[in-house]
């Protein structure tokens, strides 16, 4: 659990903001739960740059 998560769950931030949210914070983040984080996010807004 992360400000991300935090933010995004409680409704401050969109799947897109939480998303370029993470995109900053990856580098301080756990990879592993830099993987839960954009699961989450793909199952709340599909990324439109994840499709091949
Ligand atoms: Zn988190």
């Amino acid at each position: 659990m992360c400000i991300i998560c935090i933010d995004f769950e409680r409704g401050a931030l969109k799947a897109s903001e939480a998303r370029r949210a993470l995109g900053e914070m990856r580098p301080t983040l756990d990879a592993k739960h830099v993987r839960e984080v954009e699961d989450k996010l793909d199952e709340a807004e599909p990324s439109p740059a994840s499709t091949p």
